[in-house]
């Protein structure tokens, strides 16, 4: 495994690997190519099992793994945990190791922004609701620096966890808008064994939080199973929002942030009085809740085949 700093040393171990042959062939115009594909897991760090998930799907789909590990400050809010986020680089070029990886990129801040920035990608309307109302300037961070790491890289594949589905559905316009040649490959949200969201912030939380943060994914899967279920499917979307609102309610640590019920991809509202089977597009049931200074974010993607199943 290659372990780089810097930029140039990025791009010059990239450049090697591409000169190496390739584990998969392409059709074009008839003939077969070889083509040798890089795939890409961005990350801040402090690894768990969600982003080897990723790592473990990049290196089922691409010839060569890139991850980069970098706290990006300009993500985060003057008032937001950038001094206090967790971090730990031998574990995390062990579990990087163990996931097979052949190039990580450790930036310093210097290094990824060494003058000045006055350039950054904004993508609108995408980034007003949810996360992106709650933290003002947050997905500008995220879109800027994940388009500069596009660039630095030049992933033909980039993997994302959908437990950031904002930031998927962000990620994709932006690819879209701007005609960045990758392919962005959203990836399932994985749990700890009793329903919890993976996170690098779930350190933050105490033994009494940890407890009670259980009622985010125990809210979520309630609406799986409403929507799965024939006879309660005909719920409406604000019936839908009471029960996910007083499951959490039902702990007393839970500030609930947001909980919203929108289209995915495009974060559109739902109109409170639809009912759950008339909704002809995916959905996404989003939560923020903080515990103590600790805000966890979860959802659940109900694919409009999973809702009209069962009708
Ligand atoms: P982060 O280090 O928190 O910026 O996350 C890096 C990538 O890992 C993002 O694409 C996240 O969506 C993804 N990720 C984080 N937690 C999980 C999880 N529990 N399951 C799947 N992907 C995750």
């Amino acid at each position: 495994m290659i372990i780089v700093r810097e930029v140039a040393q990025l791009r010059q171990a990239i450049a090697e690997r591409r000169q190496l042959g390739t584990c998969g062939a392409k059709e074009v115009h008839g003939a077969t190519i070889q083509q040798h594909t890089v795939g890409f897991v961005p990350t801040m760090g402090y690894l768990h099992e969600g982003h080897a998930s990723l790592m473990q799907k990049a290196r089922e789909m691409a010839d060569t793994v890139v991850l980069s590990i970098f706290v990006n400050p300009i993500q985060f809010g003057p008032n937001e945990d950038l001094d206090s986020y967790p971090r730990d680089e031998a574990r995390d070029l062990e579990v990087a190791r163990r996931e097979g990886v052949d190039i990580v990129f450790l930036p310093t801040v210097a290094e990824m922004y060494p003058q000045p920035t006055r350039t950054k990608i904004h993508v609108s309307a995408l980034t007003e609701r949810l996360c992106g109302a709650s933290r003002p300037g947050h997905f500008d961070g995220v879109t800027t620096v994940v388009a500069k790491l596009f660039n630095m890289v030049n992933p033909d594949l980039a993997f994302f966890g959908m437990k950031d589905a904002q930031q998927v559905a962000v990620l994709q316009q932006m690819v879209t808008d701007l005609n960045m040649n990758v392919t962005i490959v959203p990836c399932p949200i994985v749990r700890e064994a009793d329903g919890l969201a993976l996170s690098s912030r779930n350190v933050y939380l105490s033994a009494e939080q940890r407890e009670q943060a259980l009622v985010l994914s125990r809210s979520l899967f309630k609406v799986r199973e409403v929507s799965e279920d024939g006879a309660r499917n005909t719920f409406t979307i604000h019936q839908i929002r009471q029960m996910v609102e007083s499951t959490i309610a039902s702990s007393p640590l839970a500030d609930i942030d947001y909980i919203e019920i929108l289209t995915f991809p495009g974060l559109e509202p739902l109109l409170p009085e639809q009912r759950l089977s008339d909704v002809k597009e995916d959905i996404i049931v989003a939560l923020a809740v903080k515990f103590g200074n600790t805000r966890l974010i979860d959802n659940i993607r109900l694919q409009k085949a999973e809702v009209l199943s069962h009708v």
